[in-house]
């Protein structure tokens, strides 16, 4: 992991789709400042085409997709599309929620204090547990949590501030290649080369092994003991302002 600003132009210059994570990368503790949300608008404006690849509900991308001007929202960890499609929204994704019913009364049982996430009315493929939006889960309870999980033959994916379970196959990176082949027919190699990534945290993994310009913000520093592939890039500066840095390197460094 080397700091961005040792991105080169020629890197730079091959880039064609931007893929950004939400939570604690574009998004700083939940809010999306302006000076993100005017970056975002930058890319968009220099021609780069935009998805954003998010653990967050396929209901609230339904709603990036018709307001941002974003290409699509690949949502709940890869499971959900949601693409703007003239003044609406195309939805590609199972409706597999029921079915984790029996786990969640196990989970209940098994773990009281810890609460479901504030968003899962909007979820199609999974259900998701709070770890660390509303309040703090100390991490070896976490990893219990997502042990039951698994025990239970459910596949858990953990962010900053969420612990998912689904019985979906796919993770961020299945989902945003997926999304790149049906609305550039970009095959996986060539997304490899030409779309870059950013996010912060364990549920970006994926992503950083798949891509090849991936960039972590600042605030991945106490994530990267459980990445196997870390990010290329780190930002000086975290969250939504280390999102607008990245921005600001790379529209400079094509110019
Ligand atoms: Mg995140």
């Amino acid at each position: 992991m080397v700091p961005l600003f040792r991105l080169t132009r020629e890197e730079a210059r091959s880039i064609e789709v931007v893929l950004f994570d939400l939570d604690d990368t574009v998004l700083t503790h939940g809010r999306l400042t302006r000076q993100a949300f005017e970056a975002i608008w930058s890319m968009h404006d220099a021609g780069l085409a935009l998805i954003a690849v998010t653990g967050r509900p396929g209901g609230w991308g339904e709603v990036i997709a018709r307001q941002w001007p974003v290409l699509a929202v690949v949502a709940e960890n890869g499971a959900a599309l949601l693409r703007s499609e003239g003044r609406g929204v195309a939805r590609v994704a199972n409706d597999s929620k029921a079915r984790l019913a029996p786990l969640v009364a196990e989970v209940r049982r098994a773990f009281p204090e810890i609460e479901l996430a504030d968003d899962n009315h909007a979820r199609f493929t999974d259900v998701t547990f709070d770890i660390g939006e509303r309040r703090a889960i100390p991490p070896e309870r976490v990893e219990q949590l997502r042990a039951f999980v698994q025990s239970r033959g459910a596949r858990a994916l953990v962010s900053s501030v969420h612990l998912h379970a689904t019985y979906e196959g796919d993770d961020k990176a299945s989902g945003a290649l997926r999304a790149l082949f049906l609305l550039l027919g970009l095959d996986a190699g060539r997304a490899r080369a030409r779309a870059a990534f950013v996010g912060d945290s364990e549920n970006d993994a994926a992503c950083f092994a798949s891509f090849r310009t991936t960039v972590g913000v600042a605030n991945i520093a106490p994530y990267l003991p459980r990445l196997s592939v870390p990010p290329r890039f780190v930002t000086e500066k975290p969250m939504g302002a280390g999102f607008a840095e990245l921005v600001e390197t790379l529209l400079a460094r094509r110019t």
